[in-house]
Order: C-alpha cells, then structure tokens, then sequence
C-alpha cells in the first residue's frame, strides 16, 4: 500500500480534533494543516495576514473563504503534502470551502472525511478546561497538564487558556459550527465519502478507532481498479 493518507476530520470545537490529528500526523507521517493554527501564528507574527484575521479570531466568527483558501492552496501546493498527504484540522469548514478544496484536488480527491462524534454537553466541559502551548498548539487540560509548571512538554513554550475559549466566543463557535459545518458533514455523506467515528473516551482509544476507519478505507481503495 502507498504510504500517506489524505484525511479530514470534522467534528464540533472540543471534539478532540486537535489532539487526535497531532497523532494522525504522526502514524501516517503525513503534515497537520490546523488552519485554526496557522491564523494564530499570524497573529502573533503581526503580518499583514495576522491583522486582517485577528478581529474574526477574537468574535469567534469565520475568516473570510478568500483568506482561508489562500492560506490552504499554497500549503497544499508544498512538496510534502504533494508527495504524501495530509490530515486537515478545522478545514474545510464550510460547503463553500469543500468544493474549493475538491477542485485543488482533482482530479484526484481525499481518501476519507470523519466527523468526530461528541455529545454537546461534554465538549462545553472540555473546552472550559482546555489549555494549549502558545508556541506549537499542543493541547493540555486542566486535567491533564504539562508535567513541570504550565510549560509544554513537546516544546518549552507557555501553556495557556486560549483567547478565544470564554464561554461567549465558544456558544456563538459551536452555533456557527451547526449552522456551517454540519452541513459539510451531508454534503461529504452524499459524495460517499463520510465515516462516523465516536469521540467519547480516552485519546488512545478514540485514536485507535480512528486507525481502524482510515486503513479500511485506504483498504478498499487499495482494491479497487
Ligand atoms: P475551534 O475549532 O475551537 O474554533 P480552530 O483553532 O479550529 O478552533 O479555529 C480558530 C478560529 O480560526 C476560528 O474561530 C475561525 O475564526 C478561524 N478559522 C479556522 N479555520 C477556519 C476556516 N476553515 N474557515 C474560516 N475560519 C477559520
Ligand atoms: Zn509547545
């Protein structure tokens, strides 16, 4: 079989896309495009770019499809994500932003979309606890924090609450995920491509569902003339 994956995972803020997609990354060795990411390092940089999206970062609302294909097109464009592959977090978000994304692609396509399935209450509770490295994004918790003092274990960088994790900004993200994103998740069962993956349990075992779905699938294109 090829090595690589191309895979998308879908689900609400706090589903655990983020820390399952750092893991994705690194089994199949392909490069994790978190758009989510990418515009916080913007930010911080204080480019051009980082400007024009902060205002969208702090209401919590959606980046402009101009601004976030742009973004998209020239990471996909890289020699990596060419020659491999990719796990994309938080892309695309829209149906607007699929059907940009199917036409970089083809003639060509992903190998599998997964929604990553959380009941509402839980993700309200995960997202209150949440803390991320402000260097690389790791994800921690307040139930699971850094070993040494807030200080992230992969890199050094300092572990915080993000800006946009208030209580306000995470209702309107989760409203605004119903009303752009869910229909994604139709949009991508209709092309036959959709696979349902529970996101309740430990990161291990959710990751080891997630393993399951993506070889059969890689599988069954295998096969298939
Ligand atoms: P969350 O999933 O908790 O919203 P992300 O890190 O994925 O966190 O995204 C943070 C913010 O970045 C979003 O609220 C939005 O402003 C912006 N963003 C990220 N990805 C996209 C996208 N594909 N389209 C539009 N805006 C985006
Ligand atoms: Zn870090």
């Amino acid at each position: 079989m090829t090595p690589g994956v191309r895979l998308i995972l879908l689900g609400k803020q706090g589903a655990g896309k983020g820390t399952q997609c750092v893991r994705l990354s690194r089994h199949y060795v392909v490069p994790h495009i978190a758009t989510g990411d990418m515009f916080r390092a913007a930010v911080k940089s204080g480019t051009e770019a980082g400007r024009l999206v902060k205002r969208y970062l702090d209401a919590g609302e959606l980046v402009p499809d101009v601004i976030v294909m742009r973004v998209v097109a020239d990471r996909l464009d890289q020699d990596d994500t060419k020659a491999r592959g990719f796990v994309l977090d938080g892309f695309p978000r829209t149906v607007h932003q699929a059907e940009a994304l199917a036409a970089l692609l083809s003639p060509s396509d992903v190998d599998v979309v997964i929604d990553l399935e959380v009941p509402t209450g839980l993700v309200l509770q995960r997202l209150a606890s949440r803390r991320v490295c402000s260097a690389c994004g790791a994800n921690y918790s307040l139930d699971s924090p850094p070993k040494f003092d807030w200080t992230c274990d992969v890199c050094g960088g300092e572990v915080v609450q993000r800006g946009d994790d208030t209580e306000v900004a995470i209702r309107r993200r989760l409203k605004l995920y119903e009303v752009a994103t869910a229909p994604l998740v139709q949009w991508y069962l209709g092309r036959g491509q959709l696979e349902v993956v529970d996101g309740v349990g430990d990161a291990d075992t959710v990751m080891a569902r997630l393993v399951a779905v993506v070889d059969a699938r890689r599988g069954i294109r295998a096969e298939s003339p």
